[in-house]
């Protein structure tokens, strides 16, 4: 990339100031940058102590063999107790934990106390199976309560789980399965998914034939569904309500040292093969604890928090398990898709148990813009008083429209920027603190050091692009990927010296404010321009009827890379109206200048994303540039790319 890279082409003038209520009794303040600054490890150590250690840490940081870091090594304490029984102890006992929703529309209520003794029977479970601390657990589940006190239960026992997502296929189940070295795997016989019964114990049954995967002992399947024809294994398969409901529901929590394991975390796979991310116990609790309590102002007498990922990613590990619930927070998990049985459950569900934070995906927030305004206009959602975003660059079109059709215009919206290997938020506003500009995550949160480097590692000047970088370590970083410290070091640490790469593209605006311009690898050539894909696709949205873009470069004789773009267009837009296409790239050589504009514009249906619902570029690139297409195992519906081979014309 060179120096003049990612110009400062989108131009974004909106700015929201905090509300006063809001500012005037925020949880935290401006003054807790300045205390960082002078002070990172202290204000760390501080951090460390709204958990409950059994031993207290007296180290904060050892770097002395970096990029191996350890936080808080001489301390010890146990995750679930800080998640769960220290609020039954503080008599928060009757206080609900979890709203649960199924996608049929049953529902659970569950408090802390009940929490507690689910967490212990499961724990005991485990146990039972044969489960000793470090042993690592599969868990293939759905969004039921049950995925939520199985990874408790690990914590509790110390025995490191592995989360899949539950939409994945039994090779991408196997492969982690194997990667990780799993004894056990928790799973249902199935989940509710747009109405219907999808089942899932077959694909674990299936991956459990291939080579590599033998060390699993066990079984835990979860009765969701209700389906019969379930095959079962004798002796390896075992029903969650016959074994954990008959063990005893007291446990008492042991003590694990600061950096045991607590999880494995495939990432997304949107840049190529998953990379299985490992976090462990005192910097990542204390991390998460910290920004869920600083980012979301979360006050948890009076807050109902809603997180709509899926737990088995890394949002839903940090932002509906161990943020939440480390800070006794009372929040809704929803077992299913935004749009069944009606494309306004979600906002019925704000409504129904009066949501007051809501965090979810840009992909969420722009089907919900394509959808219609009109949808989230019939529900009461005067409840929220803060919304977050991630998962990709929020576009500003989207956002404001976040802000103005479920924040009522009224609550600040919070871009989050953070990663698997991060563990944690990194780079957001601050609700009470920050004024906000539509697009942008800002600023690096209290006590973390992050900017914007040159080709030669050198901090770019304000106003001009380059590559993220962390410049310090952070409490919930990765430590490594597993069983492969190398790959680690070359993926991270590698690019800049004593610098984490996080291999995305950024500028720094007037005002030093950083904002995210996609993957490093997603970035254009055009002409000797560096373009990000993030500003043209932001550029196309901010067009009436286009509700999303994808835009890839795809190489081309004359230009290096030419500009290719893919929408979906708005739910009234017709993609066959004459002069559409030169509209939009009007429109984009208005927004951006000519060079920006694409040179073809596909509409399409749908998108490829992954299941955590990012755009998959490289996927577009390989159809752009009319090759194979690359590994598909984490899209949500590998069917997508053959719609879109399907709707291009077959010259350009
Ligand atoms: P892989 O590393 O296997 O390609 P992945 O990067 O998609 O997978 P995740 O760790 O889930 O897996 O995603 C982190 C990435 O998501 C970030 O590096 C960034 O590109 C993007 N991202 C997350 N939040 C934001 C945000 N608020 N703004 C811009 N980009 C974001
Ligand atoms: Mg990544």
């Amino acid at each position: 990339m060179s120096n003049e890279s990612l110009a400062n082409l989108l131009k974004e003038e909106r700015r929201f100031a905090p509300p006063a209520g809001l500012a005037a009794e925020a949880n935290v303040t401006a003054e807790a940058y300045e205390r960082a600054k002078a002070d990172r490890l202290g204000f760390w150590a501080e951090q460390a102590r709204r958990l409950s250690w059994e031993t207290e840490p007296t180290e904060t940081l050892d770097w002395s063999n970096p990029p191996f870091a350890k936080w808080f090594a001489d301390g010890r304490l146990n995750v679930a107790y800080n998640c769960v029984d220290r609020h039954v102890e503080n008599g928060l006992g009757d206080r609900v934990a979890i709203h649960f929703e199924g996608e049929p529309g049953d529902t659970r209520s569950i408090t802390y106390a009940e929490l507690q003794r689910e967490v212990s029977k499961a724990a005991n479970a485990l146990i039972e199976l044969g489960v000793q601390a470090g042993d690592r657990v599969a868990i293939y589940l759905p969004m039921i309560p049950e995925a939520v006190v199985s990874m408790l239960a690990c914590a509790r026992i110390g025995a490191p789980h592995s989360l899949v997502f539950g939409g994945f296929s039994a090779d991408a189940l196997a492969t982690r399965i194997k990667d990780a070295d799993a004894r056990v795997v928790i799973t249902a016989d199935g989940g509710y998914r747009r109405g219907k019964p999808s089942a899932l114990k077959p694909a674990v049954d299936e991956a459990l034939t291939r080579p590599g995967t033998e060390n699993v002992r066990s079984v835990l399947v979860v009765r969701r569904t209700g389906q019969e024809d379930i095959a079962w294994s004798e002796g390896r398969d075992v029903w969650w309500h016959d074994l954990v409901e008959a063990q005893s529901d007291q446990h008492t929590p042991q003590a694990f040292d600061a950096e045991h394991p607590l999880f494995i975390l495939y990432t997304s796979g949107t840049t190529g093969k998953p990379k299985g991310i490992l976090h462990t116990t005192g910097g990542y609790l204390t991390q998460i604890s910290y920004t869920h309590h600083a980012v979301f102002d979360l006050k948890p007498e009076t807050d109902v928090f809603w997180c709509t990922a899926d737990v088995g990613w890394v949002t839903g590990h940090s932002y509906i398990v161990y943020g939440p619930l480390s800070n006794g927070a009372t929040e809704v998990l929803y077992e299913g898709t935004p749009d069944s049985p009606h494309q306004g459950r979600w906002w019925e569900i704000v409504q129904k148990y009066g949501v007051t934070i809501l965090y979810t995906a840009p992909t969420a927030i722009r089907a919900a813009m394509k959808w219609g305004d009109d949808i989230p206009a019939k529900f009461d959602l005067s409840s929220l008083r803060i919304l977050g975003s991630v998962g990709e660059p929020i576009n500003p079109e989207a956002w404001v429209w976040y802000r103005k059709h479920i924040g009522a215009d009224r609550t600040p919206v919070v871009d989050t920027w953070w990663q698997t290997e991060t563990g944690g938020i990194m780079i957001s506003p601050l609700p009470g603190v920050t004024e906000t500009k539509p697009g942008s995550a800002q600023v690096p949160l209290p006590g973390i050091a992050a900017t914007v480097v040159d080709d030669d590692a050198r901090e770019v000047a304000n106003g001009s692009g380059g590559y993220l970088v962390l410049t310090e370590p952070w409490p919930s970083m990765l430590r490594t990927i597993w069983g492969d410290d190398q790959r680690y070091l070359d993926t991270y640490w590698s690019r800049f010296e004593h610098k984490y790469f996080a291999g995305d593209g950024a500028k720094k605006d007037d005002d030093g404010d950083i904002w995210l311009l996609g993957r490093v690898d997603d970035v254009m050539l055009v002409s000797g321009h560096n373009i990000s894909t993030t500003e043209v696709e932001s550029a196309l949205v901010s067009h009436p009827k286009v509700a999303e873009a994808a835009v890839v470069g795809a190489t081309d004789p004359q230009t290096t890379q030419a500009i290719c773009a893919f929408v979906i267009l708005r739910g009234d837009a017709d993609a066959h109206e004459e002069g559409l296409v030169e509209e939009l790239r009007a429109h984009v050589g208005k927004q951006l200048g000519p060079i920006a504009k694409p040179k073809r514009i596909l509409p399409v249906a749908e998108l490829p994303k992954t299941r955590s619902g990012k755009i998959m570029r490289r996927l577009l690139r390989d159809v752009a540039e009319n090759r194979t297409l690359g590994d598909v195992t984490t899209l949500t519906d590998s069917s997508v790319m053959t719609l879109i081979q399907s709707q291009l014309p077959t010259a350009s």
